[in-house]
Parts: C-alpha cells; sequence; structure tokens
C-alpha cells in the first residue's frame, strides 16, 4: 500500500507529486479511500483551510452550439431537450447572478455557447460585467465565452473581467475522440491569451468519456502546464439525444480518487467538484469536499442540480466555511427561511408564471427582441413536452439529472 500520508509530507515540504504517484493514487483500492483522502485533505487545509469557494453559473445563451464536442448537449446535432436562448439582456444577466450571490457565492461565471464570441459579444458580456460588478463591488467575474480572437482578453480583462473558463476537459491523445471541430491545442491556445492578458485561468477535467487512467494523468499535467488557477472536474452527465447517452463508466470511489490525484499533483490550486457531481459523487460529495475547495451551486448550464439548500447543508455539516461568507450557517438559514417565505407566497398564489422576486421579464428591462422565451404550460418553447425528471441510466440506479428548466432563460426561479 502506498503511504498517503508520507506522499502529503512530500509534497508539503515542496517536492511535486509524480505521475507514477497519480497513477498508484487512481489505482488504489476502496479499502484505501479514507487514508487517501486523509492524506489529501492535508494538502487541502495547508492552501485553503476549511474554507469552500461558492460559485455560481449564469446561462448567457444556450444551445445552438456548431461545435461537436461529443459531451454536450448544445452540441451540433444535440437533440437533448435543453433549453436554447439567444443573449441573455444584460439586465437578465444581472438579475440571475443576483440569485447566486444571495446564495454565497463569491464568483459569478457568465457562459456562453458557442464557438467563440464576436467582438460585439464581448461588449455585451463587458456591459454585463460593468452592471454586475457597479452592484456588488467585491463579486469575481469569470467569463466562459469560447475561443478568444486576439485582443479579446485584454478587452475582457479591461471591463473587470477577473477569470476566464476554457476547460481542457481531457487528454490531448484523446481529444480528437470527442471532439472534430477542434483541437486540444486550440483550448490550449485560448487558456494561453486569458493568461496572458492577465485574467486568472480557471480550466479544468471532464471525466468518464473513456479515459484511461493515464490519460486522466496526462490531463492534469497539461493543466499544471497551461498555470491553470482553478480546476473544476466535470463528470460525465451522458444526455440523452447525444453521442455519449447512457455512458455510465465511473464510480463515486473513483471519482474521489480523481479529486485526489488532481489535489497531489496541484496541491495549491482552486479544485471544483463541478457538474455531474450529483450523479457521479452522489453520497460521497460531503467527503470530497476535503479534497476540493470549491462548488457551483445549484444548477448547471442545461441541467438541474440538487437544490441550493442541500449544498449549503453539506458545507455547515461539513464544517466548512464559506468565502465571503460571515458564518455558512447563517446564510444557509437565512436561505431556507428565505425559500420557506417563497414557497408559502407562491402556494397561496393563483397559478401563473412565476419568478424569484416578482419580477416579470419585462419590468426588468428585457426587450421583446432579446429576451429568452420562457417556459410555459409544461412545455419546452420548442413545443417538445418538458423532460421527465431526471431518470435512471440503464439498470443502473443512477440518476441522470433532470434537463434544466428554471432560471436563466426561463421566469421560473432558479435554484440558488
Ligand atoms: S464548444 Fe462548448 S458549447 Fe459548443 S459543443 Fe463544445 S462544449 Fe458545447
Amino acid at each position: 500500500m502506498v503511504n498517503y500520508f508520507s506522499l502529503a509530507e512530500r509534497v508539503l515540504s515542496g517536492t511535486s507529486a509524480t505521475a507514477s504517484d497519480a497513477r498508484a493514487i487512481l489505482s488504489s483500492p476502496n479499502e484505501d479511500l479514507l487514508d487517501l483522502v486523509a492524506a489529501a485533505a492535508r494538502l487541502r487545509r495547508e492552501h485553503f483551510g476549511k474554507r469552500i469557494k461558492i460559485n455560481y453559473l449564469v446561462n448567457l445563451k444556450s444551445g445552438l452550439c456548431p461545435e461537436d464536442c461529443s459531451y454536450c448537449s448544445q452540441r451540433l446535432g444535440s437533440e437533448a431537450e435543453i433549453l436554447k436562448y439567444s443573449w441573455l439582456p444584460k439586465e437578465e444577466a444581472k438579475r440571475q447572478a443576483d440569485f447566486g450571490l444571495a446564495g454565497g457565492a463569491s464568483r459569478v461565471c457568465l457562459v456562453a455557447s458557442g464557438r467563440g464570441p464576436s467582438n460585439r459579444d464581448v461588449d455585451r458580456v463587458s456591459g454585463m460585467v460593468e452592471e454586475i460588478k457597479s452592484a456588488t463591488p467585491g463579486v469575481e467575474v469569470c467569463a466562459c465565452l469560447g475561443f478568444l480572437k486576439e485582443g479579446q482578453a485584454h478587452r475582457l480583462k479591461e471591463a473587470g473581467v477577473d477569470a476566464y473558463n476554457h476547460n481542457l476537459n481531457t487528454a490531448e491523445s484523446l481529444y480528437a475522440d470527442i471532439c472534430s471541430t477542434h483541437t486540444f491545442a486550440d483550448r490550449v491556445d485560448t487558456v494561453d491569451k486569458a493568461r496572458g492578458a492577465g485574467l486568472s485561468p480557471c480550466s479544468g477535467l471532464l471525466v468518464g468519456v473513456g479515459e484511461t487512467n493515464d490519460q486522466i494523468i496526462e490531463a492534469i499535467e497539461s493543466l499544471r502546464a497551461v498555470d491553470s488557477d482553478s480546476i473544476p472536474v466535470n463528470f460525465l452527465i451522458p444526455f440523452d439525444g447525444t453521442p455519449l447517452e447512457g455512458t455510465n463508466t465511473l464510480t463515486p470511489q473513483h471519482c474521489v480518487r480523481i479529486l485526489c490525484a488532481v489535489r497531489f499533483l496541484c496541491p495549491d490550486r482552486e479544485l471544483r467538484i463541478a457538474g455531474g457531481r450529483e450523479m457521479h459523487l452522489r453520497s460521497l460529495q460531503s467527503l470530497s469536499l476535503n479534497v476540493a475547495n470549491s462548488l457551483f451551486l445549484g444548477d448547471y448550464l442545461t441541467s438541474e442540480g440538487q437544490a441550493a439548500e442541500e449544498d449549503l447543508d453539506m458545507i455547515v455539516d461539513g464544517g466548512f466555511e464559506i468565502v465571503g461568507a460571515e458564518s455558512a450557517q447563517q446564510l444557509r438559514d437565512e436561505l431556507k427561511a428565505h425559500r420557506a417565505a417563497h414557497q408559502a407566497a407562491f402556494d397561496g398564489e393563483a397559478p401563473g408564471p412565476a419568478n424569484g422576486d416578482g419580477a416579470s421579464a419585462a419590468s426588468t428591462g428585457a426587450s421583446s427582441e432579446t429576451a429568452p422565451t420562457p417556459v410555459a404550460g409544461g412545455a419546452l418553447p420548442c413545443g417538445k413536452p418538458l423532460p421527465a425528471v431526471g431518470h435512471e441510466a440503464g439498470n443502473s440506479g443512477v440518476t441522470i439529472p433532470t434537463i434544466r428548466r428554471r432560471g436563466a432563460g426561463t421566469e421560473i426561479s432558479p435554484n440558488a
């Protein structure tokens, strides 16, 4: 058995973990899992104490991407029944961001589908950043807009963007298997542009797409090479209507081992449990917070996450603190009280479109040209019926998350 504690001591004393160490971690038996987590937790504590950083996603523009990333519900040809809409107006982007900030987020992640932004899109997002930051000066904003052209990263930086997300996702040696419309080198180029402009690079992994353990290590080493400051680890959600539909190769224990491998190889980097955590980590999500130090609150771009209250429960129950909040418990209790009051008010209302604070798209300043089509009458904007609430993948006992149908792009309260 590998002595994970000695390995942690070695890393703490300044000697980097090696690919061979990571291989031992990824192939370790389930019986070792608690020792492995305890050792990884030493590194986490050294760099982040008991703090958890909460991030909140706002999907500014959803679906209809010309790229063909096989794992993505927004890809070219995707038949996943996701919400599809063009750019949110900036007032609506801010309104959505505010829900996450009220839920404890210290970073807002503004995301748009597509190959990359036009200069007009960069101006559009810059306006949103100004709107959000003028109301909440201390908030961090991360943009995720696809491939950047020359000069765009500098323009985003000047507009007040703090970080840029562009995931490397997987190993270069596997990349052509998951996407044909761009290359791994294209992805590295955009992370380089972001870092070169002074934006904090946020670039992470997607696991469960057919990679070997060695390819996970290859991908983590690439993240080290691009000097990613924050590393979201996404676990494949095999959406119906995408090429990876039905794929389910991960176990909760292996997901934790992957997080440990990232922590050992990148001990001082923000490590985030990201999309698919509920489906794949399942009841080990809480344990994994002893390794990771960051999460997304509530829902994801096109799928629904567990209730925001449950996210905060995990944090409080684990004895963690929330970055930027005086008291995690107080924040959690206030959120629950607010939710209960809102639910009580909603239960007493006549049926009709609802949103979090009683404002309609019109009252937020959304123009009829640009406002997203709301979900209404039990159907998606395309007319298809709403997808079933999270369903089982085959006979695996694993629940595939529900397609998102609240928050951005709808008039329904977000999960935050
Ligand atoms: S570029 Fe982004 S939005 Fe488009 S298919 Fe790939 S992952 Fe999805």
